[in-house]
């Protein structure tokens, strides 16, 4: 049996383009005891995959070129030789990008779709919900009537954290590149301010005006231009928590921002870098308590689906500009 992969051609200088990526046919290994044949249904894209395609060290190992993609799928169980799994048993695991997936029983978990759709467990049920939750929760530890700053908030990531922030009694104001996102923010999700940082002149003068008592917890999810203006902002005792870079991800070489060490001193803040996975022993605490405020109507979600196989690496780049709105999930 054949099924369609994506295989990373080469390694991308700068921003990925689609001559980065090549659609193959392969062919699929005999089921072996405990195996699985699984059918994509949901492919998972995200920012983490840019650094992936370096030949760099990181916390995960590089895609090699000529191998497929591999990210986060949900599959429907097609074959089943596993005891623990049967035909037409929803599952997610980190998978390649293949159509038809031969993968081990002990590589994928079952999902219930009964409380929310399949596709919610790549986003707010899964490693952007987690993301949000204890980047949010574990570092920053929100206070009522503190304000909050996130950048990247339309994002999969940032509108999760927005709303638990507001859950937990703080002022929120989301960064993000359009007005469409930003009035998406206020009306559906509850942020009480946004700012286009795509159109507004001077994001420091902004946010010092949106927060005249300064910064006191800063999610930052893209780095660069956009973090220096709210840094500069920040408040005594306030906490960083450093979740992404989006901003410097296609970066070819270092850039040199405004040196804030000093601010953050004088004004004994804490920054903290994280990874999600360093809470992997509290996953099931995470995914329970996003599940509730999603079934009490107080966490919200939305996806930016993009149809076809074919689509995942026009899904990928899309990311570095702004084409999602919430997750971006290619539906095969
Ligand atoms: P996402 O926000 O759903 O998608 C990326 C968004 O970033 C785009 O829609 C775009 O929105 C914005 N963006 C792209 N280029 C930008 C730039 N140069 N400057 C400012 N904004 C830019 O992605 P996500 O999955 O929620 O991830 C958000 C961040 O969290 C990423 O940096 C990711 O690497 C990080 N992350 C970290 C962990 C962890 O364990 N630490 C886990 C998951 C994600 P606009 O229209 O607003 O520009």
């Amino acid at each position: 049996m054949n099924s369609k992969q994506i295989v990373l051609a080469s390694r991308p200088k700068g921003t990925p383009t689609s001559e980065d990526f090549r659609i193959e046919n392969v062919e699929l290994p005999e089921l072996k005891e405990d195996d699985l044949l699984l059918q994509g249904m949901y492919y998972s894209v995200d920012p983490y995959m840019r650094g992936r395609m370096n030949d760099a060290k990181s916390y995960v190992a590089p895609f090699k070129v000529g191998q497929p993609i591999e990210g986060g799928v949900v599959a429907k169980v097609v074959e089943s030789k596993s005891v623990d799994f049967k035909t037409g048993d929803i599952v997610m695991g980190a998978l390649p990008w293949q159509q038809q997936i031969v993968a081990p029983a002990k590589g994928v978990k079952k999902i219930d779709a009964s409380i929310a759709p399949a596709s919610y467990y790549l986003g707010i049920l899964g490693m952007p919900g987690l993301t949000a939750y204890f980047g949010l929760m574990d570092i920053t530890k929100p206070k009522a009537g503190e304000t909050v700053v996130v950048s990247g908030a339309a994002g999969a990531v940032g509108v999760v954290v927005g709303q638990i922030a507001k859950i937990q009694g703080c002022r929120v104001i989301g960064i993000a590149g359009t007005d469409d996102k930003i009035n998406l923010l206020k009306e559906t999700f509850g942020f009480d301010e946004g700012i286009n940082y795509k159109t507004t002149a001077d994001i420091k003068q902004a946010i010092a005006q949106l927060c005249p008592n300064g910064v006191d917890v800063y999610f930052d999810n893209v780095g660069g231009a956009i973090s220096d203006a709210v840094i500069s902002n920040i408040n005594f005792h306030a906490r960083i928590a450093l979740c992404g870079q989006i901003a410097l991800y296609n970066s070819t070489e270092v850039p040199m921002g405004p040196r804030l060490q000093p601010m953050l001193l004088t004004r004994s803040v804490l920054m903290q870098g994280f990874i999600v996975s360093n809470y992997q022993s509290r996953f099931p605490e995470g995914i329970q308590q996003l599940a509730q405020w999603i079934t009490a109507g107080k966490l919200k979600f939305t996806e930016t689906i993009l149809q076809g196989f074919e689509q995942l690496p026009a899904a990928l780049i899309g990311l570095f500009k702004g084409v999602n709105t919430g997750k971006m999930v290619v539906e095969a």
